[in-house]
């Protein structure tokens, strides 16, 4: 028995460039049927400090921080931090210093490019021998939303924002797996909410992506053993490990609530779940199952090993490696688990 949690991650309010102010997102969150919310306003930790992380109702609210260094590159989402760490700090020192607070760092829109806007800069990641993250965006709808715009789509862009999303960038996914080798790395998809106004004409202004149609896009779920607690304090602290443990797979919920994915190894009655690792010795089965028909890709050291139509998977192996799980609708990305970690003597 698994429990299954839905939630959105990297949400901007007032308290820096988003929109509408955290009750209101909260509200917004909790119609959209949202297990859990990651705050991560710029630099600030304001709703924190105002006692407003816990449960609402069904959802719970984690707030944390989006940190950048000088130059507004190498953003980085922060959570579980009491303070915020110093403007001015490069991106190595406020990455060691998330992880000696105890904090979860995750690396925030990894590769950025952009046709048009201009006025958008580009905040790509550029310090890739920082140590002590935990996790990676490997999708986040704002810049993948900015990277297929221009002029001539742009109305269409405006009023159907989540008609470009269509796959993770194989170039990020590439990164993910790669760096996975070396350390466990929870590949996460974002939201980067802010519901931003665009001006139209005058004062006749548009909300970009209102932020209900962002919780029905991007998601990140958790497949856990056990159940989160009701008790604030222990769910936050579980919570942040499933991102510490890699108990992640990301979904893009416009083509399926992903709740219900599962993604195992099992060995002579020995089984490893999303995020585990397991000792092998000859065949193992790896499985899969989704909500609805898709296509399943098993990939394992970031090569494509078998994939098959359908609403469970199964394969047997008897290497060791990275294995995760994509399932796609068509030619569009849907759900993406992390990584199992078979070890053992490859044959
Ligand atoms: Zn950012
Ligand atoms: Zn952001």
């Amino acid at each position: 028995m698994y429990y299954h949690y839905s939630g959105v991650i990297h949400i901007h309010t007032t308290d820096s460039d988003g929109t509408l102010p955290f009750d209101e997102v909260v509200k917004t969150g909790q119609e959209c049927g949202l297990d859990f919310m990651m705050f991560s306003d710029h630099n600030t930790l304001k709703k924190l400090k105002e006692g407003k992380e816990g449960w609402y109702d069904k959802t719970l609210a984690i707030i944390g921080c989006e940190i950048n260094d000088r130059e507004n590159k190498n953003h980085f989402l922060a959570f579980n931090l009491k303070e915020t760490i110093p403007f001015g700090a490069s991106a190595e020192e406020y990455v060691a210093e998330v992880a000696r607070r105890g904090g979860v760092g995750i690396i925030a829109h990894p590769i950025e490019t952009r046709s048009v806007l201009p006025q958008y800069g580009l905040y790509p990641w550029t310090a890739w021998k920082a140590v002590g993250y935990h996790g990676i965006e490997v999708w986040n709808h704002m810049s993948e939303w900015m990277e297929h715009l221009t002029p001539a789509n742009r109305p269409l862009m405006l009023f159907t924002p989540r008609r470009f999303l269509v796959i993770p960038r194989k170039e990020v996914l590439e990164i993910w797996d790669r760096l996975s080798q070396k350390q466990r790395v929870c590949g996460i998809m974002s939201a980067d909410a802010h519901a931003f106004r665009h001006k139209i004409f005058g004062p006749i202004h548009v909300r970009i992506f209102p932020y209900a149609v962002k919780f029905k896009a991007l998601r990140t779920n958790l497949m856990l053993r056990k159940p989160l607690s009701q008790k604030f304090e222990l769910a936050k602290e579980e919570l942040l490990d499933a991102f510490r443990n890699c108990s992640v797979y990301g979904s893009n919920f416009r083509w399926g609530d992903a709740r219900g994915f599962e993604f195992k190894a099992e060995q002579k009655g020995n089984e490893a779940i999303i995020g585990e690792e397991m000792e092998i010795e000859g065949l193992v089965n790896l499985s899969a199952k989704a909500p609805k028909r898709g296509r399943f890709r098993l990939i394992c050291d970031g090569q494509l090993v078998k994939e098959a139509l359908g609403d469970a998977f199964i394969c047997q192996t008897r290497q060791p490696g990275l294995y995760r799980i994509e399932v796609l609708k068509g030619n569009k990305g849907w759900i993406y688990s992390n990584h199992i970690r078979l070890t053992g003597k490859k044959e």
